[in-house]
């Protein structure tokens, strides 16, 4: 069977000599994984599509394991990301966690689009660390593990909510984070203001939003951990980027 689609490169190994394996997300059919035929030829037309990060409407043959790419066109390269090493990594750590947390052949629509997006943002805007986290929050709302951030998890008060238990997937409030043992992580006010607002936050929204320096610190942190806690993974580009230090202020040009 043949068939066509536009797709965002996850990443693209060696397979053998000639042949690339590439891994790509696309909104209908999730994550796949397709052999690049002779495309290590200087000829190749399908070379410039399948780079990480690139936007490509590809065609397939669907084979029993995997798909073979037919033909491919390159809708979108991303050349500013690409000319700056942040930018590169960080449109490169968005891809690692696709790869690490999307099953093969089970679409997840709702986060195609959003992956597009920040993509694009990070390409023509520059880095804003709140495109990230509203990526990384709507990873696991995606994926089923959407936190509980508007009431207690113990007792279901929603006042005086001063810190998230991993364990339990929610904020607790000053009473219950007593008696819960382990696994909780402090989130200040302002830290639970932005989480609250992220997740369905349009681009011009975020670009207002001004956190600071300890919020979007705090932010990171615990969205870093609540996704190695749910995903069972561990994102080796962040300690790459963290080892970069990154900027903390946003940038938007
Ligand atoms: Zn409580």
């Amino acid at each position: 069977m043949y068939y066509n689609a536009p797709v965002i490169i996850i990443k693209s190994i060696d397979f053998s000599e000639a042949d690339k394996l590439v891994t790509v997300f696309s909104e209908q059919y999730g994550k796949l994984r397709a052999i690049a035929r002779g495309i290590k030829k200087p000829k190749s037309s399908l070379r410039s599509c399948v780079q990480p990060f690139c936007y490509s409407q590809l065609h397939f043959y669907r084979g029993r394991d995997l798909e073979l790419i037919t033909q491919g066109k390159l809708l979108d390269f991303f050349g500013n990301s690409r000319e700056d090493l942040e930018r590169t990594l960080y449109s490169t750590y968005l891809m690692e966690m696709l790869d690490k947390s999307l099953l093969d052949r089970m679409p997840v629509p709702g986060l195609f689009g959003l992956t597009l997006n920040t993509l694009q943002s990070i390409n023509n805007h520059g880095l804003n660390p709140l495109f990230i986290r509203r990526f990384e929050l709507n990873l696991a709302v995606n994926l089923g593990y959407g936190p509980v951030l508007n009431q207690c998890v113990s007792c279901g008060q929603s006042q005086t909510l001063v810190g998230f238990s991993l364990a339990e997937g929610g904020m607790v409030c000053r009473e219950c984070r007593h008696t819960t043992k382990a696994g909780i992580i402090n989130i200040s006010g302002e830290c639970l203001a932005i989480l609250r607002q992220l997740e369905g936050a349009n681009n011009n929204v975020l670009r207002r939003l001004r956190a600071s320096a300890p919020a979007l610190d705090q932010l990171e942190h615990f969205l870093e951990q609540y996704l190695q806690y749910h995903l069972e993974r561990k994102f080796n580009l962040k300690d790459t980027i963290r080892y970069l230090k990154p900027p903390r202020q946003c940038v938007d040009n």
